[in-house]
């Protein structure tokens, strides 16, 4: 199995991207040499607030599903969350992801591991301009929804300049309060190192939730239930229940499939601010009863899938 698809052509590779992702890396090195508790604290906060809030409950389950309703303030504040863990622009996200379930691990698909390889679909995709989704004009088809707001539409284009100014900020707020080691502290650790942790746990849903873990439900891709995927990305590991069930709230469809995000949308409703929760669709019991047993499974997993 190649490394590329075979559509990949020198014109195709994204220069700028890969060195800011390799920058990125880079400083997010520097980590054990600038640790400072302050800095431990702001990961951890921002690495909740942009891959928990901004990504998985926002640009997930908000935008590209319709799974809840949320006023439109709370909704334009977790979408600016989601633009700080730099993977884009929420209507590009969101455009690239709907073509990932219409197209799931066929060849459309931007990102499957089954017709390309775990590299390609973790990370390697993210620096090849795809031809069939390379301009805003071709994107927008899937997401015309969200194109004609135009505080979407304003975030879609200013991601990556509301990400540096955040950076720049917590570098400035470091150094008033303790001069520039704790500066270069909250930025290393809260900036650096938390996009690094938040990248790779949301390319793991791309890459390891679509390889590797157990399945509830016949689906027409290879989606699969990855526990400790979920662990980390607040709930999104549950694949194989969302490629089968794609609108509903929850992505945990058994008590033990724990899922963070669910939760916080449950507490959201409760405060009054969230609504229209879907819950798991009549279908998706169905094919439930019809999967659960151990020997369908087996089943399952000697038939090789359709690509
Ligand atoms: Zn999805
Ligand atoms: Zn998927």
């Amino acid at each position: 199995m190649a490394l590329l698809p075979s559509w990949v052509k020198p014109e195709h590779i994204k220069i700028p991207t890969i060195v800011i992702v390799a920058l990125i890396h880079v400083a997010a090195l520097a980590a054990p040499f600038t640790f400072s508790w302050s800095g431990l604290i702001a990961c951890f906060i921002l690495f909740w607030v942009t891959g928990g809030l901004g990504i998985t409950l926002c640009f997930h389950r908000l935008l590209t599903h319709r799974s809840y309703t949320t006023p439109k303030p709370v909704e334009y504040v977790l979408t600016l969350f989601g633009c700080l863990a730099l993977q884009g622009g929420p209507i590009t996200w969101v455009a690239t992801h709907r073509v990932h379930h219409k197209e799931s691990d066929l060849e459309p698909d931007p990102h499957t591991p089954v017709v390309e390889n775990f590299l390609w679909a973790h990370i390697l995709w993210n620096f090849f301009d795809d031809p069939k989704l390379n301009s805003y004009e071709k994107l927008k088809r899937f997401a015309k929804d969200l194109d004609k707001d135009p505080v979407l539409r304003f975030l879609n284009k200013s991601f990556f300049v509301l990400y540096l100014l955040v950076a720049v900020g917590l570098y400035a707020v470091g150094h008033v309060i303790n001069g520039w080691e704790l500066g270069l502290s909250l930025l290393v650790w809260g900036v650096a190192l938390r996009t690094v942790l938040v990248w790779h746990s949301t390319w793991l849903v791309n890459s390891a939730t679509h390889l590797w873990g157990y399945r509830n439900y016949r689906t027409s891709d290879n989606s699969r239930n990855t526990w400790w995927v979920a662990l980390i990305t607040f709930g999104e590991g549950w694949h194989n229940n969302h490629h089968a069930d794609q609108r509903s709230a929850a992505h945990g469809h058994k008590w033990w499939e724990f899922d963070m995000t669910y939760i916080t949308i449950k507490a959201m409703q409760w405060l009054g601010l969230a609504r229209n929760v879907v819950r798991p669709g009549r279908l998706s019991q169905i094919r439930a009863k019809d999967f659960r047993l151990p020997e369908d499974l087996k089943v399952e997993e000697e038939e090789p899938v359709e690509v």
